[in-house]
């Protein structure tokens, strides 16, 4: 039995789908995820680093660990899982609600993602309005606005708050449709992990793609236990034959 058979007969019911897509939608591209094996820096322990406290500690250390992950990104290429919900748009309307900040969606080709938590290639000044896009190389570290104040990287850290504009967005887009897929993330950052709760409220249908269990899994109408890029194009197939 294909992965998504049981959802089959609902499909052509299904008219806006958002996904939810947390680090492990990257894994497969070459991205580590923050939690598991994957989420030691220099024996950092890099839940500690992505934070607003730490850049105020050390900016030099965090700037640093943020290079190190922007040259990673900047040469990482969007995989099948990716590729999958950037051709679903052909067939439904499709929204993208990420955690990331690595930009592959857009690279993928989907038209609508919101960036709840920024971006990596982007930044900003610390203290002044400044902003600015793609700065692939700094001759400093940590570099400086004209203001003479410290730049940072434009996301969004532990104990910060999500632009609010965003969030209203995510949260009318989460209410507002049929099925919600859930991918890549382990639905413990708030307050990303509410959105499935914002869907479940309209009857959505919630579908978690993740190899692991979530604080969530049991709320779930299927589960599929298998990475993004494994399974997504087979979602879209079924969508395809309908
Ligand atoms: P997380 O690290 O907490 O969890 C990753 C989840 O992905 C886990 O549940 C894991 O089982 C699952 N997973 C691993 N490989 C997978 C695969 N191939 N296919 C599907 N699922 C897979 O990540 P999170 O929930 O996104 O939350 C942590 C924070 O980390 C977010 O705020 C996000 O901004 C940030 N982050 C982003 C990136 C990125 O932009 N690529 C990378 C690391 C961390």
């Amino acid at each position: 039995m294909r992965m998504f058979e049981i959802i089959k007969d609902q499909i052509k019911d299904i008219k806006k789908i958002v996904f939810v897509t947390g680090a492990g939608i990257s894994q497969e591209s070459g991205i580590p995820t923050f939690r598991g094996k994957d989420g030691l820096w220099r024996n950092y322990d890099v839940m500690k680093l992505a934070t607003i406290d730490a850049f105020y500690d050390n900016p030099k250390l965090v700037w640093e660990w943020y290079n190190e992950r922007r040259k990673n990104i900047f040469t990482a290429q969007p995989n099948l899982g990716h590729k999958a919900i950037a051709e679903l748009e052909k067939y439904a309307n499709v929204v993208i609600l990420t955690q990331n900040i690595d930009g592959l969606h857009q690279k993928a080709g989907s038209s609508e993602v919101l960036e709840l938590h920024g971006s990596i290639i982007k930044i900003k000044c610390s203290v002044c309005d400044f902003k600015d896009e793609m700065v692939t190389e700094f001759s400093e570290i940590p570099p400086l606005c004209k203001c003479g104040n410290i730049l940072r990287p434009d996301v969004v850290w532990f104990g910060e708050s999500l632009p609010q504009d965003v969030w209203q967005k995510a949260v009318i887009f989460a209410n507002e449709c049929d099925l919600m897929i859930i991918a890549g993330t382990s639905l413990v950052v708030s307050p990303a992990n509410t959105l499935p709760i914002y869907a479940k409220q309209n009857n959505a249908i919630l579908i978690e793609v993740n190899p692991e269990d979530t604080e969530m899994s049991s709320e779930m109408d299927l589960v599929i236990r298998n990475t993004s890029a494994n399974s997504l194009p087979e979602f879209v197939t079924m969508f395809k034959e309908n």
